[in-house]
């Protein structure tokens, strides 16, 4: 019942709204390419909201850690089949083969005053509305976050 209509540009122009101000202090380059053409998709809006912000916030923990090297995180989405693909991509130092293959479970995190609830509800909320996420991480070189979520007329 609370589904609605919505396009990922408007989702992300929200997100990056909202991580701005953090990215900012962060001296982080928050780049959000928007796709050509609008993707709509039929989602619990606030939940979808939440996966992005956390994902995004994770990329602005990991990007703290960068030594030298200013934090770049970049949004882009596309279409592909009837699913839209949204990419969260950081320069941060990526994870090691233990992390990657733990990220999902629930209280797993390498953070101080980490909760490791993030993904693991991202992860449910995803799966809820017959979507997907897959990482890719190279140590040293950053980390993308793949979200894969069908489109409207194809949404389950
Ligand atoms: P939390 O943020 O509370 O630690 P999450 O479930 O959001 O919990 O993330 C779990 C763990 O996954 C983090 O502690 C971190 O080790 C790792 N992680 C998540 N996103 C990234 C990222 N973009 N770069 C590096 N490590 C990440
Ligand atoms: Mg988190």
């Amino acid at each position: 019942p609370v589904k609605q209509d919505v396009t990922v540009n408007s989702l992300l122009r929200e997100i990056v709204l909202l991580s701005e101000s953090e990215a900012m202090l962060k001296g982080c380059i928050l780049e959000n390419v928007p796709s050509r053409h609008d993707l709509h998709l039929w989602v619990d809006v606030k939940q979808i909201k939440q996966v992005l912000l956390n994902i995004v916030k994770n990329a602005l923990d990991a990007i703290s850690y960068n030594i030298g090297k200013p934090g770049k995180i970049k949004i882009q989405s596309r279409a592909s089949d009837q699913a839209a693909i949204i990419s969260i991509k950081d320069n941060g130092p990526g994870m090691d083969q233990k992390t990657l293959a733990k990220l999902f479970e629930p209280f797993f995190t390498t953070k101080e005053s980490g909760t490791g609830l993030g993904l693991s509800v991202c992860y449910r909320i995803i799966r809820n509305h017959g979507g997907a996420i897959h990482v890719t991480s190279s140590l040293g070189e950053g980390t993308e976050f793949i979200i894969k979520l069908p489109m409207k007329e194809s949404a389950p």
